[in-house]
């Protein structure tokens, strides 16, 4: 029923890999897409007939996945009202979540209904930018330095070439970064309402030829291990990979009784010891759980999971005001969010972006999901101080999020 396998690096003597087929056109049409089910179910003996039962178009997989046998359903849960007072994203919120941990739509939807008793989270997004970071190489440390010295005097041209690859991307600066006799070059871009890095690795890359036609031919890799895309570091704090998103709000104790259940200053007790763990561990920053709700709501919309490494560094911090309220807020300083290219177009990630107003360029593009994703991450934070704070934790998991096998089964 396949096509011959055919090993791409075959290696003499040794007995050929069973790969799987090559398909005509790479093989994204529905037919196509069901024979290559149908080759490993035979391969492996299982059954994918969920794996294989889907509504997204197999043809808008191009350029998302390679070999598709389908697609993998996650149930998506919708928590709000969350009202958000942005520079882009001003209104009240419903915000689609995809997970299979129980309780985590209703933590957040309870710290979105704080959010709103208390008239609604204050976001703002101060740098809006994205980074490669290549690694050039020199024969000593004076070699390196002179590089460093000359390579301002160049942006133009350099700047040039990158734009030359890309309508939406800008470079806004480079700076060297000295190692040895190395130097990491950090290639800063605007990238609009894309995540951006397929388009800036190859803005840099023309950037990069251009140095080394130009400016004595030093070697370089495109990558230096400096960006922290999709990895966590200290250097994100800063910010400069991404979006970095801060959002807050001024809760009443009498909003904190009723819906976290807890005091203000058990909150911000909770806060201050849970602080001294993050410490003890060397945690980069402090956060109950950004991962939970960004993972959610990238898995819902569209977003590249893996983002998840970087954009999960932050800090929430809590505060007990004299007048006896607290004031709650998150700092996304690495937020990587998109509403262009990647995933975004695949049907359930448009129908996602739809839902929260997100699906146009500029002011209803990636710049409103960064104001959304922090409010909805405050909220997120809320809601787990209150269940710590309060002692519920444990019975709020035990109502909404066990999934125990019967014994025997
Ligand atoms: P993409 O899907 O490769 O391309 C998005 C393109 O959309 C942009 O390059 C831009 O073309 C065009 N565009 C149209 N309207 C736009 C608008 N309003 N704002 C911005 N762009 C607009 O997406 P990408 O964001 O560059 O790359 C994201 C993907 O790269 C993710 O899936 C991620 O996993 C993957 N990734 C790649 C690397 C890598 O090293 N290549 C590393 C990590 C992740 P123009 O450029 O012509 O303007």
């Amino acid at each position: 029923m396949s096509e011959p396998l055919s090993d791409p690096i075959p290696l003499r003597g040794a007995r050929p890999l069973k790969l799987v087929p090559r398909l005509k056109e790479q093989g994204y049409d529905r037919p196509q897409v069901a024979k290559r089910r149908a080759w490993v179910e035979e391969m492996t003996g299982c059954h994918l007939e969920e794996v294989g039962s889907f509504t997204i178009s197999s043809d808008e997989m191009r350029g998302n996945i390679e070999n598709p046998i389908g697609a993998v359903q996650m149930p998506v849960g919708v928590a709000g009202p969350l009202r958000v007072h942005g520079r882009y994203a001003d209104g009240t919120f419903y915000v689609p979540l995809a997970t299979t941990e129980g309780a985590l739509v209703r933590s957040y939807e309870r710290g979105m209904v704080a959010i709103t008793r208390s008239g609604g989270a204050q976001v703002r997004v101060w740098i809006d930018e994205n980074r490669v970071c290549p690694v050039f190489f020199f024969d000593d440390v004076a070699a390196a330095y002179d590089f460093a010295q000359l390579l301002p005097d160049h942006l133009d041209s350099i700047r040039a070439a990158a734009e030359s690859t890309t309508r939406h991307g800008k470079l806004l600066r480079i700076e060297c970064l000295p190692v040895g006799r190395e130097v990491i070059v950090n290639f800063s871009y605007f990238t609009a309402d894309a995540h951006g890095m397929n388009m800036i690795v190859k803005a840099t890359d023309e950037a990069c030829r251009w140095i080394r036609e130009h400016l004595n031919g030093p070697t370089y890799y495109i990558f230096s291990g400096y960006n922290s895309e999709k990895r966590a570091s200290g250097s994100l704090l800063a910010g400069g990979k991404g979006k970095k998103v801060t959002a807050g709000v001024r809760l009443r104790p009498e909003v904190i009784k009723a819906v976290l259940h807890t005091t203000p200053e058990g909150l911000v007790d909770m806060w201050h010891h849970t602080v001294l763990g993050h410490m003890q561990t060397g945690t980069i920053g402090y956060n109950g759980h950004y991962a939970n709700g960004l993972t959610a709501l990238f898995i819902a919309t569209g977003q590249d999971v893996a983002n998840v490494a970087n954009s999960a560094v932050g800090i929430t911090n809590f505060e007990l005001l004299p007048s006896g309220e607290v004031y709650a807020s998150v700092t996304l300083p690495s937020l990587t969010v998109a509403t262009v290219g990647g995933g975004t177009r695949l049907g359930t990630s448009r129908e996602c972006l739809e839902m929260l107003g997100c699906t146009g360029y500029g002011p209803e593009g990636a710049v409103k999901l960064a104001e959304i994703t922090g409010a909805t991450l405050l909220a997120g934070e809320l809601s787990m101080g209150g269940a710590i704070s309060s002692g519920e934790f444990v019975a709020a998991h035990e109502s909404y999020g066990r999934n125990r096998p019967e014994e025997g089964s």
